[in-house]
């Protein structure tokens, strides 16, 4: 038989390569082995690149449910008329100008 490895043709009865020296048997079986842990590996790049694009989405969902909370609490909770908002606002921009 030919050896899987160097390509050597050995007695077909042989259990090893005369030439390189590996067991058949073993060699198969190293072999399933490999492909049994590249059908388990990782998937490709692409894939890992859109579960990173997916937890971006969820960083924005959350800054964007975080905006909404905030402008629900000024709204509808914070006791303070437009007005009053206004004028707070513009005390926060005469701030950062003085500042
Ligand atoms: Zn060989």
């Amino acid at each position: 038989m030919q050896c899987p490895k160097c390509g050597e043709e050995n007695p077909l009865d042989s259990t090893e390569c005369s030439f390189c020296g590996i067991v058949f048997e073993k060699y198969k079986e190293k072999q399933q082995n490999k492909d049994e842990l590249e059908i388990e590996s990782p998937p490709p790049a692409n894939q890992r690149q859109s579960s990173r694009a997916r937890k971006k989405e969820n960083i924005a969902l959350a800054l964007s449910v975080i905006v909404v909370l905030f402008f629900v609490y000024i709204v509808f909770i914070y006791p303070l008329t437009l007005d009053e908002i206004k004028e707070k606002f513009l005390w926060l921009l005469a701030f950062r100008f003085y500042l």
